[in-house]
């Protein structure tokens, strides 16, 4: 709709305007840095950064229904820059202009309710939102949308040029890195460095696609990450990991997703999440407290982190109950389904830790909770959801197997409602269906696969067909008539069909 046709009091908020005033904000000793450089960690004692609005309050002034109505009604503008994250500008980057903003059609994926079979199997009413249907295939791309324009808004007002950004990955990341810097060529160029084989041959083709250089490391993520940290530390570049606190401004709209796509009623809602290097969690928490503190929201959900047995260094940490007691210490991850989270030492432990402080103490009860999983309960409810139509990740997966272990648990309730995070499409890790299918895990996955979930392909060869077609031999006449006959017959053999009555 053209904005002369909306209405008089949502015309002059329609298009969003530059304001506000963004910081660098360290988790340790709490200064605060200007964003006209690229920042990481604090100058001054290393810890992790936050991006805050110092003018923040401003946006109070403005009624939590107003806000219902701005968003519902920027949902009708075909302006590219707003129909993305940036829907939400005044909350994910209001200092970013619109003419920076890279838009490649990420943000506001489709929250599927549960197949009714699947539904009453779980037990409790459930979405999966689709963060696979972003343009890498991954929610990455709402942070790399973030970091990018940033990056972009930079170049612009000439405070760099000619940037090369580089990240380690677990596959998605470098897959959204690349695409994003691809698009913004001559500019910026992209170089990303992964776990050598441990990411799938279909995330290893993006960044190539994309025209990356692509650097591949022995060990796993966690190694990589330390070569990518002590490239930034030494060498002009930006780094693009989470670890850079504009992807996490830009992964919140997930969080503004779904309050606006469940009107904004949160009381009853459970949202779930797997966590690798928790940069996620982070901006989700940060996200709902954000909606929150405005009042655009009156609740803040549930939410629940997500852990494998095989790498769960999060889980691990709030095992203990006593805050005060509680030790962070690093784990040794083994092979996990769950590969795009295999991470042992995850970068965002310190924002995740404050900010669930901050979620509890605004709900005023415990509001963040911590399940692990089985990798063998992440396959069996991956394909089990995939077999009702669904198309989580092997992610996905592990989120529905700890929207289950916590319902276990007594901390989801029957009346709630799930959102689950299936943070990459379902092809990315096909491999492990293909594993799974074909009964060849290696041990140490300690996956065994239910004969009751296992398709396969059946060849259809009738025996008594001399000849059949061949690339670049097709059959001609009476042959290929008999060949679609005799195929057609044993395949309605197979499947048990009844002829139409003539
Ligand atoms: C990166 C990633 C995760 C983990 O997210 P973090 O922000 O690192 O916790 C989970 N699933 C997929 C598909 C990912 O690509
Ligand atoms: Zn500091």
């Amino acid at each position: 709709m053209r904005i002369e046709n909306f209405p008089d009091e949502i015309r002059p908020h329609l298009m969003p305007a530059v304001a506000g005033e963004l910081v660098y904000r360290c988790l340790g000793c709490d200064k605060t840095f200007g964003i006209e450089q690229l920042l990481y960690t604090c100058p001054e004692c290393r810890e992790v950064l936050l991006l805050e609005d110092l003018k923040f309050d401003r946006l109070k002034k403005t009624p939590g229904p107003m806000w219902h109505k701005i968003f519902d009604y920027r949902r009708m503008l075909n302006e590219p820059s707003v129909r993305g994250i940036y829907r939400y500008h005044e909350f994910i980057g209001p200092v970013i202009p619109l003419d920076s903003v890279v838009w490649l059609g990420e943000g506001h994926t489709p929250a599927v309710e549960g197949s009714g079979p699947m539904q009453d199997r779980v037990g409790i009413r459930f979405f999966f939102k689709n963060d696979g249907q972003n343009p890498s295939a991954s929610f990455k791309d709402r942070g790399m949308a973030s970091a990018l324009s940033y990056i972009q808004f930079l170049v612009q007002t000439g405070k760099v040029e000619d940037v090369l950004a580089i990240c380690a990955s677990t596959g998605d990341t470098s897959a959204a890195a690349a695409l994003y810097a691809a698009y913004l060529k001559p500019h910026i160029k992209s170089a990303v460095l992964l776990p050598h084989g441990k990411v799938t041959p279909q995330q290893l083709s993006q960044p190539l696609g994309s025209g990356a250089a692509v650097f591949e490391i022995p060990g796993v993520f966690d190694d990589c990450m330390k070569v990518v940290e002590a490239l930034a530390e030494t060498y002009n570049v930006a780094l693009l990991n989470s670890k850079n606190a504009w992807r996490i401004l830009g992964q919140e709209s997930y969080s503004y997703e779904v309050a606006q796509d469940f009107e904004y009623e949160m009381a009853d809602k459970v949202i779930v999440v797997p966590i690798g290097n928790a940069g996620n969690i982070t901006a989700i928490m940060s996200g709902f407290l954000k909606f929150h503190d405005v009042g655009i929201i009156d609740a803040l959900p549930k939410i629940i982190g997500v852990q494998s047995h095989h790498a769960n260094p999060v889980y691990r940490y709030y095992q203990e109950k006593d805050p005060a007691k509680r030790k962070f210490s690093p784990v040794t991850v083994r092979p996990s389904v769950a590969q795009a989270a295999m991470i042992g030492n995850p970068v965002s432990m310190p924002r995740v830790i404050r900010l669930a402080q901050k979620y509890d103490q605004a709900a005023g009860e415990e509001r963040v909770f911590f399940a692990e999983v089985t990798e063998q309960q992440i396959m069996d409810w991956e394909l089990l959801a995939n077999r009702h139509g669904h198309i989580a990740c092997t992610h996905g997966g592990e989120s529905l197997a700890g929207l289950i272990n916590a319902k276990k648990e007594g901390i989801v309730k029957d009346h709630e409602i799930a959102i689950l995070d299936s943070t990459a499409h379902a092809l990315k890790f096909a491999g492990f269906q293909e594993m799974y299918f074909e009964n060849r895990f290696p041990p140490e996955f300690e996956v065994v696969p239910d004969p009751a979930i296992i398709n396969a392909p059946e060849l259809v060869r009738p025996a008594d067909l001399e000849k059949v077609p061949a690339p670049g031999q097709p059959l001609m006449g009476e042959d290929f008539q008999r060949f679609v006959d005799r195929t057609a017959q044993e395949i309605a053999g197979k499947l048990d069909l009844k002829r139409l009555s003539d």
